[in-house]
């Protein structure tokens, strides 16, 4: 491995998703200069639409993938230890009506050796299997901080990030401030772009403007310089960032489209009480009805290839009604239609390219491939989940000072290291209630107002109490957030539109009572603190409700519900 000579030159990180976050954060803590570029917002991709489960991955069992098992275990128990403000305890229960259905299915898969098409009996799983397959799980996960206290037949407990864009905006976060106190340089540009020429980046800012994905920006140039490495964390768009970049490769992702909807059905609420479902549906896909939030159902996924733009991804009508139809058998006391769905989203899965004949055997593990032919060292990051992200830095950034510093040795930084809001955090429920009464009591919010703010996150929200000045009691109109807050939000968290506080940083997406007032408000709040426009105010209001309609089929109301 030839060594490259190690200077103040920073990494380039393109994509600020879960995995180039993480990345970031673990490179900052070993010391390296850290530059980030996304060509749209933070947590903008894939982080976005999965079934935010932070979860060993049960079915990835079946296919003898036990490393994967183990280290998403051991993962989803660190997750729940150090950013308990994002990621909960969740019981799932399996549903299963026959006690030997699947398990031929399972022994085929588990030594490779497939039929095409499976039986009837085939696609339940049984319940000889699902025990021993919760059996090796359970054994697996062993750990002091293992949610299950009791044990039901056919449940078991894995974990779930109700907000996995917050938790990037953490990372981003800790990047940049742990960056400050070790005097290194950490940069992070969303909307822009970056083009390489022989050895030089040029990132420019992304202009509206702009056609296509191919054409490059012709925004103002913000940044030149020469990067020690640059890893490509852009998920399912990492053949075309290489493409961008005019760096040679074999096609190396094979994404395949998932689709969820999200409904506030009250009937479907009362029967989950607040615990998951783990379910098959007639085709052996697994679908997850899980409760989001205290509004809201979360239904899917599908697994369906896909070769367009990862952003462009939306659900097709057959998809929503295959979702749908699987909720109605699966809990069939509470009849679901199309219009119970409150609003949709799909996401790429950013997996390996192969010629595997069935999507859900593809392989989910993780890895760094090095671009044989360019440059400036170039690598790309193949697979990941949400819950593997830190490990998943952790093994990138070991890589990456194997080859940019073969003389100092590496540590792993972020094993016992709290995502920001996570640290002194109470130790349960009571404890949480009475910290957030003890909080209103020292402020001018009430604990619900806190709660809101809590649930974004954690116990940073002292920082935000703490910060000079006088705050507001003034509320953002619609919702519990204080108006200060949103300011708070927009002054130290990357934010340049609307669409960014609705959808990853106030998470105004996943509250029914999302109204154009509510956005007006925060055209306004980016006039008074980014200097933007009235026109370009109004314009990012109309974009998001258009995008609102079109992207997610939201609807809103026209005024506030107060
Ligand atoms: C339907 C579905 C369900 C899932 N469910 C789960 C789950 O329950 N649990 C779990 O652990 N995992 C789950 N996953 C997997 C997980 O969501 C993804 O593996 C993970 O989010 C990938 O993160 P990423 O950072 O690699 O990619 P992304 O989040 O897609 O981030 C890539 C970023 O790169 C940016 N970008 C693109 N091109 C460029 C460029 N040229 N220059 C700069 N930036 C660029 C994009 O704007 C984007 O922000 C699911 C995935 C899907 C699709």
């Amino acid at each position: 491995m030839v060594a490259v000579k190690t200077d103040d030159r920073p990494i380039l990180i393109l994509g600020a998703g879960i995995n180039g976050a993480a990345l970031a954060r673990e490179l900052i803590l070993n010391d390296f200069p850290v530059c980030v570029v996304d060509q749209g917002d933070l947590a903008g991709g894939t982080t976005a639409w999965s079934s935010r489960l932070i979860h060993g991955g049960l079915r990835y069992l079946e296919y003898s993938e036990f490393d994967l098992v183990r280290e998403s275990l051991r993962e989803r128990n660190l997750l729940l230890k150090l950013a308990p403000q994002f990621v909960r305890p969740l019981r799932l229960y399996v549903p299963t009506s026959n006690r030997f259905g699947g398990l031929a299915t399972s022994l085929r898969k588990f030594f490779h050796f497939q039929r095409k098409k499976p039986s009837k009996r085939d696609i339940d799983r049984g319940l000889w299997l699902i025990r021993m397959g919760l059996h090796f799980y359970d054994a697996y996960a062993q750990d002091e901080v293992d949610p299950e206290q009791y044990r039901w037949l056919c449940s078991y407990s894995d974990a779930q990030i109700v907000f996995p864009e917050r938790f990037v905006a953490a990372l981003l976060t800790d990047a940049a401030e742990e960056a400050q106190r070790r005097g290194i340089s950490f940069e992070m540009f969303n909307y822009h772009e970056a083009r390489l020429d022989g050895r030089q980046v040029t990132i420019r800012a992304r202009d509206n403007k702009t056609p296509g994905e191919e054409e490059a920006s012709t925004g103002p140039v913000v940044r030149e310089f020469e990067p020690v490495a640059i890893v490509n964390a852009t998920g399912a768009w990492v053949d075309l960032t290489l493409k961008r970049l005019k760096i040679p490769s074999r096609r190396l992702m094979g994404g395949t489209k998932g689709s969820h909807f999200v409904t506030s059905h009250q009937g479907l609420r009362d029967a989950l009480k607040g615990q998951g479902i783990y379910a098959e549906a007639a085709d052996d896909r697994p679908v997850f009805v899980l409760p989001l939030g205290k509004d809201y159902t979360l239904v899917g996924t599908t697994d369906v290839r896909y070769t367009g733009n990862p952003g462009k991804a939306i659900p097709t009508d057959e998809e929503l009604d295959y979702l749908v139809d699987t909720v109605n058998h699966i809990v069939p006391g509470t009849p679901l239609t199309r219009d119970d769905i409150d609003f949709h989203y799909a996401g790429v899965r950013p997996l390996p390219y192969t010629d595997a004949t069935t999507t859900a055997s593809i392989t989910r593990r993780h890895w760094l491939e090095r671009a044989d032919h360019a440059e400036v060292p170039t690598y790309s990051v193949i697979g990941g989940k949400l819950t593997t992200c830190r490990s998943l830095a952790e093994e990138s950034a070991h890589e990456l000072a194997k080859v940019l510093r073969p003389d100092s040795p590496y540590e792993a930084k972020s094993i016992d290291r709290p995502i920001p809001g996570g640290e002194d955090y109470p130790s349960n429920k009571a404890e949480l209630e009475a910290t957030w009464e003890k909080l209103a009591a020292e402020s001018c919010f009430d604990p619900q107002q806190i709660e809101s703010m809590w649930l974004l996150c954690g116990t940073r929200v002292r920082k935000f109490l703490a910060q000079d000045g006088q705050l507001s009691s003034e509320l953002l109109v619609g919702t519990d957030l204080p108006l200060d807050f949103v300011r708070w939000s927009i002054r130290h968290e990357w934010v340049r539109r609307v669409d960014d506080l609705v959808e990853r940083r106030l998470m105004l997406l996943y509250q029914p009572s999302l109204s154009e007032a509510t956005l007006r408000r925060l055209g306004d709040l980016l006039i008074e603190e980014r200097g933007i426009s009235q026109e370009e105010a109004d314009s990012q209001v109309q974009a998001t409700i258009d995008r609102l309609r079109d992207h997610f089929g939201k609807r809103l109301t026209a005024t506030a519900i107060e």
